[in-house]
């Protein structure tokens, strides 16, 4: 299997800087094998981007593939009161099925606006990952663990990590549990001793909400932070979701620990959640990328959204408009997105040698004309509805807008039984 694309203006995110040139692609397998101004050579499939942006695709950091169901469902109301009032209890009625077809659906709305690699958080794993084997995209899978049933959750997480963390695997397995404060401490220690064994990432919310705070303070006298570190989690390499409620004394703790950190600007805006100040972790040499948390709390799955909403936050956060340029923010849906999640050898980056994750954007759209900086073009006035092809692990996963894994049509109307059923 071969593509070549021809005549696009390629970002590669590479430097510190925007680079942009107009030249051609070349992918053997799924591998970028060739970058240059004009490759001459046959291929299975000739790709014409003249006049298209190519760039790579999008890393969302923290994701529930599962929740697509509730886009638009008991909006408007506070984390607390939308988890234990809304969510749980129609969580708790999901089939198997349900799993996989909820799936499919964010599947499909994250490829349409140019993700290619998703980090997900859920249960139901064993459903999620047949989604994810269907569509093709590029995931981490981790089965969210909570207090009850823990040895069997414990159990599936390391046999579907031996099944999938195998060389060259699209799919990778990592340990996860819910929160600080759904969580006992014999459960988190138990999912440190699982990442131990397994070598393997947790992923996990942390300093969310101020009721998070507040919870963990009584509970405990110590911050969200201070009491995983306590129990050893940042021992072990960790993806952090949120990171909104961090003092000076946990950015200490952090900084010197291997972890990463998703921030989720729209859900945390939608649940009034607060500001994760990521201009502090940057100066802190915190890694972090941008995640669009599940449907129910963000609503689009759509990267583009989400890159503008972290620029705007951070200035007014700020009060300084150079607090974050547009093109720090590419980088943290790109190549720093990859860093969080490991993966920045393989992805993020258009590199000769690396895995051919890209996506191609159409420019000649009226909202982005005229081409005055394509980067602040992309990241202040794009959507994902301009990206035309999508290429992921070597395979045109959607071209033209069209994606032939699944029928599109058939997936909305089992989705809409499944709300009928359950909503
Ligand atoms: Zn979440």
């Amino acid at each position: 299997m071969s593509i070549l694309i021809k005549k696009a203006y390629i970002l590669d995110m590479v430097g510190k800087e925007p680079n942009i040139k107009i030249g051609d692609i070349f992918i053997r397998n799924n591998i970028i094998e060739k970058i240059s101004e004009n490759i001459v050579c046959d291929a299975d499939d000739v790709i014409d981007a003249t006049g298209n942006l190519i760039m790579p695709g999008l890393v969302n950091t923290h994701t529930h593939l599962p929740m697509s169901i509730f886009k638009g469902y008991k909006d408007d109301r506070s984390l607390m009161d939308w988890l234990n009032n809304s969510i749980f209890p129609v969580e708790a009625k999901l089939e198997s099925d349900d799993f996989y077809f909820n799936s499919c659906l964010s599947i499909l709305e994250m490829i349409k606006s140019g993700t290619t690699t998703c980090n997900d958080m859920y249960f139901g794993t064993e459903k999620i990952i047949e989604a994810i084997e269907k569509i093709g995209i590029r995931a981490n899978v981790s089965w969210c663990i909570t207090d009850d049933s823990i040895n069997d959750k414990i159990e599936k997480t390391r046999e579907y990590f031996k099944k999938y963390n195998v060389a060259d695997s699209r799919i990778k397995v990592l340990v996860s549990f819910h929160a600080p404060y759904t969580c006992n401490p014999k459960t988190i220690e138990l999912c440190v001793n699982l990442a131990k064994e397994l070598n393997t990432y947790i992923h996990v919310h942390l300093a969310e909400t101020l009721d998070e705070e507040n919870i963990i303070k009584e509970g405990y006298g110590k911050s969200p932070t201070e009491y995983l570190n306590d129990l050893n989690v940042f021992d072990v390499k960790t993806i952090l979701a949120h990171g909104i409620y961090l003092s000076e004394k946990d950015i200490d703790i952090l900084k010197n620990k291997d972890i990463g950190i998703s921030h989720n600007p729209i859900s945390n805006c939608k649940l009034s959640s607060g500001i994760c100040d990521v201009t502090k972790l940057h100066k802190n040499n915190i890694k972090v990328g941008i995640g669009t948390d599940g449907s129910g709390s963000t609503t689009t799955l759509d990267m583009f959204e989400e890159m503008k909403c972290t620029a705007y936050l951070q200035k007014v956060n700020t009060l300084n408009p150079v607090a974050i340029k547009a093109y720090d923010v590419l980088k943290m849906a790109t190549i720093e997105g990859a860093k969080v999640l490991g993966l920045d050898k393989e992805i993020g980056t258009i590199e000769i040698g690396k895995k051919a994750d890209l996506i191609i954007l159409d420019l000649n759209k009226t909202h982005l004309f005229p081409l005055n900086d394509i980067v602040t073009n992309i990241v202040y006035s794009a959507n994902g509805a301009d990206v035309r092809t999508v290429i992921i692990d070597g395979n045109i996963i959607m071209k033209d807008r069209k994606i032939y894994s699944i029928d599109e049509q058939e997936l909305y109307k089992k989705v809409d039984n499944i709300c009928k059923r359950l909503l």
